[in-house]
């Protein structure tokens, strides 16, 4: 008895839905959100390292944290497109967009 295998190739998805929403410029408040999600990120980790001390992690959200007050938080440095404010409230201090990040 012979058993055909139907193979079931499925395409990525390539759907521009999520474009949409990812070219969307961070409103005000939304930064302002973002802004003390990593103002708090920020106090967590001095309070657990000495009290010089530093880490990578710990750099990466301080950086954020200025780029917001230079105005060029939220946006990709590779594509130079917007990163969506869904992503950024998961990872406040990233600075590649879902594409670029993949
Ligand atoms: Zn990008």
């Amino acid at each position: 008895m012979t058993t055909r295998t139907q193979a079931t190739h499925f395409p990525p998805d390539r759907s521009d839905a999520f474009r949409a929403s990812a070219d969307a410029p961070l409103s005000r408040s939304q930064l302002t959100d973002l802004a003390i999600e990593l103002r708090r990120e920020i106090t967590r980790l001095e309070r657990s390292l000495a009290s010089d001390g530093s880490s990578p992690e710990l750099d990466s959200y301080r950086r954020a944290l200025r780029r917001i007050d230079e105005g060029t938080y939220g946006v990709c440095i590779a594509c130079g497109g917007e990163i969506s404010f869904d992503r950024l409230q998961v990872m406040p201090a990233t600075q590649w967009c879902v594409r670029c990040a993949r």
